[in-house]
């Protein structure tokens, strides 16, 4: 779908299934007058081929794609369906995924074959700062300490867009970390912004209120685990309060993580 339209540029987003196990992962395309510039590359098999199929409908070369951060719903879809394009993203992104990105496709082994058979890793390095491409200005910001360790997030002033993936979630329940003040803080920034357009990682492109809703929760779940809530009385908890949220599978892979010390991959 096109989520916004400026001028000469265009911003799609490609949402996989809210249902079953599915996390409904969010990519996005910014398409220009001369190519386009992909955000994330999917999860499962299926959702990464869709998204370049949709990329591919737009008839236009792909510029280059940036992996937001390392989270495996995010890249994996590049061993999938991006292999030939060039892929951009934070050093630390890059170095997870180069020396990690092996484990994480062996532990997601039940997956079979909606796993990539091969990892791609990004080879080329985003620097925080100011770039044009494509005749849009683009300013790129690292976000340390929230729902990842690191997170790259991009701005596009000149459309009021800011694509922040996992900062939010938008009508599907967040993976929570340890860091849900600063998080919260980062949140509230986006509230005091000039824009109003967020692309999540996870859902439909949000607005402000929905950014509102994002750090109630993130509130909610602060106060339940500092009342002594975790794992399934966590979980029920947050159904409870939430039941307008989709999802639901999302617990079960952050609450091992959360309050149990599993691995990372
Ligand atoms: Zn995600």
């Amino acid at each position: 779908m096109v989520a916004r339209h400026a001028g000469d540029v265009r911003i799609h987003t490609f949402v996989a299934s809210f249902a079953d196990d599915n996390i409904a992962n969010a990519t996005h395309i910014i398409e220009s007058r001369s190519g386009l510039v992909l955000v994330d590359a999917q999860f499962l098999a299926p959702y990464a081929r869709q998204f370049r199929d949709y990329a591919d409908g737009l008839g236009k070369p792909i510029d280059r794609l940036y992996v937001s951060h390392r989270h495996p719903d995010h890249w994996f879809g590049l061993g999938t369906a991006f292999g030939d394009v060039p892929i951009y993203a934070l050093t630390e992104t890059a170095g997870f995924i180069k020396e990690h990105g092996e484990d994480s496709r062996n532990d997601h082994w039940k997956l079979g074959n909606l796993a990539p058979s091969t990892v791609v890793v990004p080879q080329e390095m985003v620097k925080p700062g100011e770039a044009i491409i494509g005749g849009v200005t683009y300013l790129f910001e690292e976000v340390t300490d929230t729902e990842i360790d690191s997170m790259l997030t991009i701005k596009l002033p000149e459309l009021g867009v800011q694509f922040v993936q996992d900062l939010i979630y938008s009508g599907t329940h967040l993976y929570l970390t340890s860091h849900l003040r600063h998080w919260s803080r980062v949140l509230q920034d986006m509230l005091l912004s000039d824009y109003d357009l967020f692309m999540p990682g996870h859902g439909l492109p949000a607005d402000k209120n929905e950014v509102a809703r994002n750090i109630e929760y993130l509130a909610a779940a602060g106060e339940a685990i500092a009342g002594g809530l975790t794992n399934q009385a966590f979980k029920d908890f947050m159904l409870h309060r939430y039941p307008e949220r989709k999802c639901p599978g999302i617990f079960d892979i952050y609450l091992p993580r959360l309050f149990g010390g599993a691995s990372d991959y």
